[in-house]
């Protein structure tokens, strides 16, 4: 891939600029950019809002084929998006497992009926999506999926629990790996099926998370409906319609999560330069060293789009996950070294530390606010980036066996 703008790059730079200059204004600025993973309860109805500004600029779908109202967009086009979207500090998107995830997967793989019903309202807006793979037996191993669904005249009727449904709490609709064959094993026997949320079988429970926010939830199925109609790919083979979602998790999705590092890296910096801390040698070689790492990153997570065709992971999306999620967990502990002893008070900058202080002294502290700041919510919420989307160990596995060649791990129960 060449790094460098084409012409017709800068002209599409230059677009993408002036749309954020003219409708990145009012409550949508005031954001600061914020929102998005880790930060997700933030201004989540503001967000609401601006993914319906995007949709009217013709900035969502940016991806899909244009025969969808994509703007079927390269991959150098996305990566400017992107860069630009994260300079002008726009905010953080509500639709993620909609258009990044369920949109490219039903394109590949849904009948022209389901793309024409849902992928309008994704373009759009107006309904959002989950993702309903993991179950309390079935994380990392997936294919121990427990969900059942059954026929029932014109519907499935879906039963079993799902646990750390992303934004489910929010969410019109989600994407449910269930097995449909009760008799199957593993793999084998899955089903990919869209479910309504808003309907009395369907039970939404928030899990409190490190933050003190709720990003994610179990959610109950009992006896909730679906149409007939709203199964992807063929019955039975819902794992090969799943894994592609993964892929697609795995890949550009990403990138927009990654460029969103540069901000935070750059506040890191100014931080350590405000409260003199840049002037401590081993702070600064290690900000020298994220800075280097960071740049490699950028550079990885590239090479490994720019092999993407398709809903396939490859090797290098596996190895720039690892690389990332543990990069990201390296620089929450960095900017904690640089927050000094202030990163253990809430709101740790020395100026909110100190009102923190005063408070409890003067018995005004409130323990339910739970002002984390800028650097102690990455800090916190990046524990999990070595867990989501596959964890660190899991993505070992994968370059052990698929890139190094090693033997697979035995597999218990097969
Ligand atoms: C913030 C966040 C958001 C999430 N959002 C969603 C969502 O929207 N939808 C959804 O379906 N899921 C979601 N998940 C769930 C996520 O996909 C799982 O947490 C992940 O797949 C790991 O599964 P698990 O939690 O069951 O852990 P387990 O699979 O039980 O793993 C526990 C530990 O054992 C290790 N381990 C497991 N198997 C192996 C192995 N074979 N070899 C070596 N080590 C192994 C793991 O690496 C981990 O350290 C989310 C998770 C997080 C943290």
């Amino acid at each position: 891939m060449d790094l460098h703008d084409r012409p017709r790059d800068s002209a599409f730079r230059a677009e993408v600029r002036q749309f954020l200059d003219d409708r990145l204004v009012g409550e949508f600025a005031e954001l600061g950019g914020r929102g998005g993973s880790g930060d997700e309860t933030f201004g989540f109805e503001v967000r609401l809002r601006w993914e319906k500004v995007l949709a009217e600029g013709g900035w969502t779908g940016l991806a899909w084929p244009t025969e969808y109202g994509g703007r079927g967009a390269s991959m150098t086009e996305q990566v400017i998006f992107h860069e630009e979207y994260v300079r002008a500090a726009a905010p953080g998107r509500v639709s993620v497992m909609g258009e990044g995830l369920l949109a490219p997967t039903l394109i590949h793989f849904g009948t022209a009926a389901q793309k024409e019903r849902f992928l309008p309202p994704i373009l759009a807006g107006t309904e959002l999506w989950c993702q309903g793979y993991s179950e309390p037996d079935a994380g990392s191993d997936l294919a121990n999926v427990k969900t059942r669904a059954v026929r029932d005249g014109d519907e499935w009727v879906i039963t079993g629990q799902k646990v750390w449904t992303s934004l489910a709490h929010q969410s019109d609709w989600c994407f449910v790996v269930c097995r449909t064959d009760p008799e199957s094993r593993r793999h084998k026997g899955l089903s990919y099926l869209l479910v309504p949320m808003d309907q009395p079988g369907v039970e939404v429970r928030p899990i409190m998370q490190l933050t003190k926010t709720s990003e994610f939830n179990e959610v109950f199925f009992d006896g909730a409906r679906t149409d007939g109609a709203n199964i992807v790919g063929a019955e039975g083979e819902g794992w090969r319609v799943a894994l592609a979602t993964l892929a697609f998790e795995r890949g550009v999705a990403l990138l927009g999560h990654q460029l969103g590092f540069v901000r935070e890296f750059d506040r890191i910096v100014a931080l350590a330069r405000e409260n003199g801390r840049s002037r401590d040698p081993v702070i600064r070689q290690r900000l020298a060293q994220a800075h280097a790492e960071l740049t490699i990153m950028r550079y990885n997570t590239l090479r490994s789009l720019s092999g993407i065709d398709g809903p396939v992971a490859s090797p290098e999306a596996s190895i720039a996950k690892l690389f990332w999620g543990s990069w990201h967990r390296r620089l929450g502990e960095l900017a904690l070294s640089v927050l000094g002893p202030a990163a253990l008070v809430l709101g740790g900058t020395d100026e909110t530390a100190t009102a923190t202080a005063t408070a409890v002294a003067t018995g005004d502290y409130d323990p339910a606010a739970y002002p984390l700041d800028e650097f102690q919510r990455p800090f916190l919420f990046s524990r999990a980036e070595t867990i989501y989307g596959g964890s660190n160990q899991i993505q070992r596995n994968i370059i052990g066996e698929r890139v190094l060649g090693l033997p697979p791990e035995p597999k218990g129960g097969t």
